[in-house]
């Protein structure tokens, strides 16, 4: 399919790039900072040779969410979005940006979240998980009290949230002691980043700010498979009824009405039809999870994926441009079946 816009979407800066470092081999490690570092170059090319037309490009992981000192995340977000800005000043056919935000300081953040959507024009903010913090709890989840102010200026301003993972720190992954490789995207990315969203739809910030947008990648972490049992637990226990979070909907009603799903990083046609039961096809969009995954398996698995083509233009394109307001609108090449272009 031609025109796909992709956006979980990566790059870093030298003051982050080590972020994405893990413990990768040698060889490995040169060439994701490589391709890290790299936007109008190589990511352009791979993207003309896989038909994605546009990228919404986001900061890598944790970066800003993992700095402790407050005046330290909010100078770095800002040095941050103004080089993204810049890149995508450069190619804004092929590019937009997705705010990286100091939610360790949420006053900060949300002065910085108006300057990039009415300043920079970036479409959206993207968070890597909780934020950590010096001096109060070193874990910041975004259902506290506290961010209430932060998520009433999202709602005004009308763009999407992606709540992107990151690791849980070393002090409270005793779950994954010894199996060092369960986390990052084998599962602890997905586990973190599912009780995150479910604490946003239990807490009850939706019933008060019911058209705020959270976009969760990786087919919805896990979230779509297990969103019935949520709702449901054992429904034959009167005193399990009704459930005890402030929220006033079932949990599902909230996954349902403020949830998009993207596909990065899972390139499996029965998640996909999973999620589309679960959610519906105007609610997933396209996405690789360049450059920690290939955008040449992302493509051509979605390409080829065993869905209508009416999904796959929604899914592959015209769901991000709406969401986003990119105005990109439909050729008559993307509205062709691949098969036909085959
Ligand atoms: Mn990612």
């Amino acid at each position: 399919m031609q025109g796909k816009i992709a956006l979980e979407e990566h790059f870093a800066i030298p003051e982050t790039l080590a972020d994405s470092a893990g413990v990768l081999p040698d060889e490995s490690w040169r060439e994701l900072s490589a391709r890290l570092l790299d936007i109008h170059d190589r990511r352009l090319r791979e993207m003309d040779a896989h038909g994605i037309e546009m990228m919404l490009l986001s900061l890598n992981a944790p970066a800003i969410q993992g700095i402790r000192d407050r005046a330290t995340a909010v100078d770095l977000a800002g040095r941050a979005n103004d080089y993204l800005a810049e890149q995508v000043a450069r190619r804004p056919d092929r590019f937009q940006g997705f705010a990286a935000l100091p939610l360790q300081d949420p006053d900060a953040a949300t002065r910085e979240l108006v300057r990039c959507v009415d300043e920079l024009g970036f479409r959206g903010a993207l968070a890597n998980g909780f934020s950590e913090t010096s001096d109060g709890p070193d874990m910041l989840y975004y259902d506290l009290p506290m961010f209430r102010p932060f998520w009433a200026e999202l709602e005004r301003l009308q763009v999407p949230f992606y709540l992107h993972p990151r690791n849980p720190l070393p002090q409270h992954a005793q779950i994954y002691a010894g199996h060092p490789w369960l986390l990052g995207p084998t599962w602890a990315f997905g586990q973190e980043t599912a009780v995150h969203a479910l604490r946003l739809m239990g807490s009850g910030l939706f019933d008060d700010h019911p058209r705020l947008t959270i976009i969760i990648g990786h087919m919805g972490e896990g979230l779509p498979i297990s969103m019935w049992r949520v709702d449901n637990r054992n429904g034959w226990t009167k005193d399990m009824v009704p459930p005890s979070y402030p929220a006033k909907q079932p949990i599902a009603h909230f996954f349902h009405n403020n949830f998009f799903i993207t596909t990065s990083g899972n390139f499996r046609t029965q998640s996909l039809v999973d999620t589309m039961l679960e959610i519906g096809s105007d609610r997933i969009l396209f996405s690789a999870d360049w450059p920690f995954e290939n955008i040449d398996h992302a493509a051509i698995w979605f390409d080829h994926a065993s869905i209508s083509e009416a999904d796959r233009r929604k899914i592959g394109r015209t769901n991000a441009d709406a969401l986003f307001k990119l105005n990109l609108g439909v050729t008559p090449e993307q509205i062709a079946p691949a098969v036909m272009a085959a």
